[in-house]
């Protein structure tokens, strides 16, 4: 029993030490995708639930590895995050953003603000320099921030409110909208909600996917909307699949839905054909 237990524990190690090896092989590869330009931002289209019009897009990266292929950023992202990665390579989306939403005005000549979403992480709140990069991306790109809208999750609301508070309301000062994330999956200071100066609350896919065939999540759902409605913001619903949730978040008075019912996350290039459609 004792040769077994330790012939265990043996594979066990070895298979720890190749996971070991693999995620340190990413981390690295992770710190050069940025100069090699493999990180590539994909737009999903957000959509008016009442006109189904497109308001706007939600810009989410995508990471071409040279030899492994895709890497999903629920992978790479929480990796990124964890080693600080996320700092550069969150500016870089930023600035990639705004360059295009700078690229489409000029081509449309769009006489309203299309918004563009871009998700943040902890760590790039954090930073103390945050809010001298907006600016400076801003300034460099020659953007307005009504153009430009943020999604902080719930967990990020959770340090010094106070703070934070002055940093979101700078960022509304400069036209900047905010959202919060995946609403209802963290633990959520509702009794703070009101005070933080934001103006969408996402509702998570896990609870639209239960739309149409599960009464709890129809009641989450309706819940989250009408929370949002009470502290006077809208509500963005997000993985919409089918006709039947899209209709039951119409009934419940979501304004914004996006999923792969419209479309899925495209490149650039594919939004700008779309955009061209809209405009042209
Ligand atoms: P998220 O912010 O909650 O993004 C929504 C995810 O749902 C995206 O996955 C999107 O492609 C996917 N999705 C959209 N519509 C549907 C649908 O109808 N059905 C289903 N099943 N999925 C749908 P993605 O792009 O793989 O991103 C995963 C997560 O990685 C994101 O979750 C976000 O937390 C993180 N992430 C992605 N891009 C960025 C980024 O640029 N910066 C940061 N900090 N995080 C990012
Ligand atoms: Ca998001
Ligand atoms: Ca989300
Ligand atoms: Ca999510």
């Amino acid at each position: 029993a004792k040769a077994k237990g330790k012939s265990c524990y043996e594979v066990f190690d070895k298979e720890m030490y190749a996971q070991a090896l693999a995620q340190l092989q990413l981390e690295n590869d992770m710190r050069q995708a940025l100069e090699r330009n493999e990180f590539q931002v994909y737009y999903q289209p957000i959509v008016s639930t009442q006109m189904g019009k497109i308001a706007g897009f939600e810009a989410l990266i995508r990471w071409q590895h040279p030899t492994r292929g895709f890497v999903s950023p629920a992978e790479f992202i929480p990796l990124a995050e964890e080693t600080g990665a996320i700092v550069p390579i969150g500016e870089w989306i930023l600035g990639s953003v705004c360059q295009q939403i700078k690229r489409w005005q000029e081509q449309f000549s769009f006489t309203f603000p299309l918004k563009v979403s871009v998700n943040l992480s902890a760590k790039q709140f954090r930073d103390t320099d945050f809010l001298r990069k907006i600016d400076k991306i801003l300034m460099q790109t020659g953007l307005e921030g009504g153009n430009l809208q943020l999604e902080l999750t719930e967990s990020m609301l959770m340090d010094d409110v106070e703070n934070l508070i002055g940093i979101l309301s700078q960022l509304r000062v400069r036209g900047i909208q905010l959202s919060i994330d995946d609403f209802g999956t963290g633990y959520s200071s509702l009794s703070y909600l009101h005070r933080f100066p934001v103006n969408y609350l996402k509702i998570d896919r896990s609870f639209v996917k239960g739309l149409g065939d599960n009464t709890e999540s129809l009641k989450i759902t309706e819940s989250i909307v009408a929370l949002a409605h009470n502290l006077k913001l809208a509500a963005i619903a997000e993985g919409v699949e089918t006709k039947e949730q899209l209709m039951q978040l119409r009934q419940l008075g979501c304004e914004y839905v996006q999923g792969y019912l419209f479309s899925p996350p495209v490149p650039a290039k594919a939004a700008t054909k779309w955009l061209a459609k809209l405009f042209d």
